[in-house]
């Protein structure tokens, strides 16, 4: 209705009563707020010019009746105002007739879930778990493992040598055997995880049970079969009477907790510096179980491992009497591993970070 004070209050306050109640939105709300008391073109700036207009002794009792429709909407505006805001939902509630969101779990890399698993194995057997660190020094890498200054695995085309040498500072001392003291003059990125072999038995009286399990890196390039970074899992058992069937009993259990009880496993003899006597350990192929197919390349069996009696001559670096003890030991490719267990074609999948296929392994 258009805005025509000559009606009165009494016949406004219906009139506006009927307007507030078809405003049920904030907007609605707004709109009619302004008709009714904007300061100048609303309903009650136009009955407070009539009632300025008016004859004197009318004044009083026109005053009146503008006062109490005044007070009347600006009572019912704000009422209603309040309620409309108690009824609105508070930002960023929650429907909660909706269905719910699930959170997107993580799941393990493939290499860590072999990783644990052979931790696990070697924990139950009451082994240490070591890591230990992935710079090493050329002593506790190759020469205490009997790989002497002219070996050819320490050649600069096979390791990764640092071209600032660490300083003494960084470089703790055993408290046992004949490792240098004072500065490096090689620092490498180490080769494999042997040399936790050497610090653990630098500290530790026999007997020691442990695996090393980490990083270790060579100067390969990437190809199906090789990365220029790859883990290993390092396993050295010492004490009196440690034997080769000692050896077998433990890498044979362990084959059967990987890949499945009943997997059989060969020894053959090999050459390690640091083992003698040596032996490459194959599992029977396990995709067609020995009867040959490309996978073995036609021979039944693959290879998994590389182990061995430890030398006189890793004792004698590191103080022990190899007439009191013998020891055992086995360097292992976390990779290899997976691999073969997965049937998994191509190393360089395992760093690709594609979730398609790593999400394809378990938690
Ligand atoms: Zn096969």
């Amino acid at each position: 209705m258009t805005i025509d004070p000559s009606i009165g209050p009494e016949r406004a306050r219906a009139v506006f009563d009927e307007e507030l109640a078809r405003s049920g939105s904030a907007d609605l709300l707004q709109a009619l707020r302004h008709r009714w008391v904007a300061r100048s073109g609303s309903w009650m700036a136009a009955f407070m010019e009539g009632v300025a207009r008016a004859a004197p002794e009318q004044k009083k009792a026109l005053g009146r009746g503008a006062n109490d429709l005044k007070k009347h909407v600006e009572t019912a505006l704000e009422a209603r105002e309040t309620a409309l805001a108690a009824a609105r939902r508070p930002a960023g509630a929650v429907d909660i007739t909706l269905s719910g969101r699930a959170p997107r779990l993580g799941w393990r890399h493939p290499l860590s879930l072999i990783r644990d698993q052979v931790g696990a194995i070697f924990s139950r057997l009451g082994y240490q778990v070591l890591e230990g660190p992935e710079i090493e020094d050329d002593y506790h890498n190759f020469e205490a493992l009997n790989m002497p200054a002219d070996h050819p695995a320490r050649d600069m085309q096979d390791t990764l040598y640092l071209a600032e040498p660490l300083m003494p500072a960084t470089y703790d001392a055993p408290p046992r055997g004949r490792a240098p003291r004072g500065p490096q003059p090689l620092t490498l990125l180490r080769t494999h995880t042997s040399a936790m072999q050497i610090r653990q038995m630098e500290r530790q009286d026999p007997p020691v049970r442990l695996v090393a399990v980490g990083p270790v890196y060579r100067r390969d390039n990437l190809d199906l079969t090789h990365t220029p970074m790859f883990h290993q899992v390092e396993g050295l058992v010492v004490g009196r009477g440690v034997t080769l069937a000692d050896l077998k009993g433990t890498l044979t259990s362990m084959a059967a907790a990987l890949f499945g009880s009943g997997q059989a496993v060969r020894f053959r003899p090999s050459f390690f510096p640091y083992t003698e006597p040596s032996a490459e350990v194959d599992i029977r192929c396990i995709r067609c179980h020995g009867d040959g197919c490309p996978m073995c390349k036609r021979t039944g069996w693959l290879e998994i491992l590389g182990s061995g009696m430890v030398h006189p001559a890793v004792f004698e670096y590191v103080g022990y009497d190899p007439d009191e003890v013998t020891g055992f030991a086995f360097g292992m490719g976390i990779e290899r591993v997976a691999l073969l267990k997965w049937g998994v074609e191509d190393i360089r999948l395992f760093y690709e970070n594609d979730l398609r296929f790593l999400e394809q392994f378990g938690r």
